[in-house]
C-alpha cells in the first residue's frame, strides 16, 4: 500500500525506543539490571516493527534507535532528570557526554536534517513517532488500546488526530482510541522539542502509542492491527484531511 496523496507533505517516521541494546563498553554498569532491559523500562516492545510498517506504507524516511532508553532516552530533553537510568547517571560526566555524542545527538540531527530537507522542497512534514506502552503501570490498568499524542494548540495536529481516531473507530468500533493518553503530547519528548523549532504550518508531530498487550498478540492479529492503523491514517489525510484542514491540495 502506497499513500498516493497530494504532494504537499512528506512523512517522517521515528522510533526512539526501538531496542534494548547496550554497547559493550557500558555493559558493566548494567550488571544486576538485566531484567529491566527486557521489560517496558528497557524499550518499547513492537514499536520498531510498527515504525517499519508505517515507513514502508507511507514512503517515509525511517530514523530509529535500538539503544536502550535506560542508557539514554531519546524521547527526553538533555536536561530531563531521567534522561539516563540512575546507575548511568552516576557514571563520570565524560562518559555521559560520550553517550550523548554517540547515540543521542546523531539521532536528533538526522531527524532534523530530514525535516529541513523536506521543508526546503516546499513540503510540510508529518512526523510519526512510534511508541508502545505497558498495559499496566504501578498497578493501574491503562484504559486504551491506541493513544494519539499531540499538542492541542496546533490545529493541524488536533485535526489529524481527530480524523485518525474517527477512521479507526469506524473500521474497528471495539478499539479503544484515546487522544493524549497515556501521556500528553505536550510533555517532554522529541516531538515537543521539534515543535519549538518548526512552525505549526510546517511541522505536524504525532506520537503513536500502542498498548503492548495488542502487539504481543503476534501473527495475523498484530499485522491486522498495524494495517488498520496505517489505513486509517491514510484515510484521515485523503478523505477527511482536506475538510478538517489537515492537508491542502496544491
Ligand atoms: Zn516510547
Amino acid at each position: 500500500m502506497k499513500a498516493g496523496m497530494d504532494q504537499g507533505h512528506q512523512f517522517l517516521v521515528t522510533c526512539e525506543h526501538g531496542g534494548n541494546r547496550i554497547p559493550a563498553r557500558y555493559r558493566d554498569s548494567f550488571v544486576g539490571h538485566e531484567a529491566l532491559l527486557q521489560n517496558h523500562r528497557g524499550f518499547d516492545f513492537g514499536a520498531l516493527g510498527m515504525a517499519r510498517e508505517m515507513a514502508q506504507a507511507l514512503g517515509a524516511k525511517l530514523i530509529f534507535s535500538t539503544i536502550s532508553r535506560l542508557l539514554v532516552d531519546l524521547n527526553r530533553s538533555p536536561t530531563h532528570p531521567r534522561l539516563h537510568a540512575d546507575w548511568v547517571r552516576r557514571l563520570p560526566e565524560s562518559s555521559r557526554q560520550q553517550i550523548l555524542i554517540d547515540y543521542y545527538l546523531p539521532f536528533r540531527a538526522s531527524a532534523e536534517a530530514a525535516i529541513m530537507h523536506a521543508l526546503a522542497s516546499g513540503k510540510r512534514v508529518i512526523h510519526l513517532s512510534s511508541h508502545s506502552f505497558t498495559p499496566e503501570l504501578d498497578g493501574v490498568v491503562r484504559a486504551a488500546d491506541v493513544g494519539l499524542l499531540y499538542d492541542p494548540a496546533r490545529a493541524g495536529e488536533a485535526a489529524l488526530c481527530r480524523e485518525w481516531r474517527t477512521r479507526l473507530k469506524a473500521r474497528e468500533p471495539s478499539l479503544r482510541v484515546r487522544r493524549n493518553y497515556p501521556y500528553t503530547g505536550r510533555s517532554d519528548g522529541f516531538a515537543a522539542y521539534l515543535r519549538r523549532h518548526f512552525a505549526a504550518d510546517k511541522y505536524i508531530g504525532v506520537e503513536l502509542e500502542i498498548n503492548q498487550r495488542l502487539l504481543l498478540m503476534g501473527g495475523k492479529s498484530r499485522q491486522q492491527l498495524q494495517a488498520l492503523i496505517i489505513c486509517s491514517l491514510v484515510a484521515a489525510l485523503t478523505q477527511g484531511g482536506q475538510r478538517a484542514g489537515v492537508v491542502s491540495r496544491e
